[in-house]
């Protein structure tokens, strides 16, 4: 019979070198799995690349490794870095196949990764961070809750009639793509977007899929279609300052079972009486998060607010249709 015990770290904030991450039991250092799986290191060539961390310190990716057991990693991540490589190398049509829950753990995976990593350093009393993720005891609440569902990964769950997330998948158009690869998270807004060959998903974890409703008819518009580049920025844009005026968190609840239950079943609440969904949207703030998307092209925020009532877009028209692009040209 599966295991359908959850796993707490938060409750005695269990997060060092000698728990797995997803299941807790008590391991030696040497064993860890990499938060940016090897395949992926291995085709983009991605092991000497640097990333920043939150507490400005540089690792690369292949440093990049959190404490997990044996049998999680032989179990759980490993099968599940398997099945996304496949579909990675069959493009677009192969990930936007893939079972959507199945895209929720693998960028679960990386998000949390960066975040165990985070609250472990923090525990190094050599480091001395100014904002300790630890101290924040909203933000705990928020990491707690995606853990839940997380486990999905190990604990065989079932999501009533959601998805714990919003995922976006776009192609880039080959004439202007210079980018084997990209990868961008945000701690807080739980933002997320990963560039696999021409291939985009952008993802905004823990909304159980309202920004994907909101954004639906802009997404819809895209699929099928080759981006340019910009646009992709753009769109990613859209979804990263739909994500950072997000007001609610989610709860998730796991339904009374027998004890021969084979999974657990899980059912959600979002607040939505006492709290808003969305804080008011403001031009000027998502101007900076076009701005930032956009540096590659050097397009600035001036520009973007010429028609203060309509932002710059590359994506659609004044008619709200599909712009294409080619080429950009200023
Ligand atoms: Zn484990």
């Amino acid at each position: 019979m599966p295991d359908l015990q959850l796993y707490d770290p938060f409750a005695t904030m269990q997060f060092s070198d000698e728990h797995c991450f997803l299941c807790g039991t008590t391991i030696t250092t040497a064993q860890r799995t990499p938060v940016f799986g090897e395949w992926m290191q291995r085709n983009y060539n991605l092991q000497n690349k640097e990333l920043l961390m939150l507490d400005k310190s540089i690792t690369t990716f292949s440093q990049l490794t959190i404490p997990c057991c044996t049998s999680c990693n032989a179990n759980h991540i490993l099968p599940l870095e398997q099945e996304i490589e496949t579909a990675a190398a069959g493009g677009y049509e192969a990930i936007k196949s893939l079972d959507p829950k199945k895209l929720f753990q693998w960028i679960g995976k990386m998000y949390y990764g960066s975040l165990v990593t985070e609250l472990i350093r923090e525990k190094d009393p050599l480091v001395m961070p100014e904002n300790p993720v630890s101290e924040n005891p909203q933000m705990l609440g928020r990491f707690k809750t995606f853990f839940q569902v997380l486990q999905s990964l190990r604990v065989p769950m079932v999501f009533s009639d959601f998805l714990p997330c919003s995922l976006f998948i776009v192609q880039a158009d080959p004439t202007e793509d210079e980018l084997p690869f990209e990868y961008q998270d945000e701690l807080t807004t739980m933002a997320f977007s990963i560039k696999l060959g021409p291939v985009v998903i952008v993802c905004k974890l823990l909304d159980n899929g309202i920004i994907g409703n909101v954004l639906n008819r802009l997404y819809k518009l895209t699929e099928g279609q080759q981006l340019h580049p910009i646009q992709i920025a753009e769109f990613k844009a859209r979804v990263f300052y739909a994500a950072y005026i997000f007001n609610v968190v989610p709860d998730y609840f796991v339904r009374p079972g027998k004890p021969d239950d084979e999974q657990l079943v899980l059912d959600t609440l979002i607040d939505d009486i006492t709290n808003e969904v969305f804080n008011p949207w403001d031009q000027v703030a998502y101007a900076h998060m076009l701005e930032e998307m956009l540096k590659p092209w050097s397009i600035r925020e001036k520009e973007i607010l010429e028609n203060p009532q309509q932002p710059l877009s590359f994506l659609t028209d004044d008619n709200g249709e599909l712009k294409t692009i080619n080429r950009f040209e200023r």
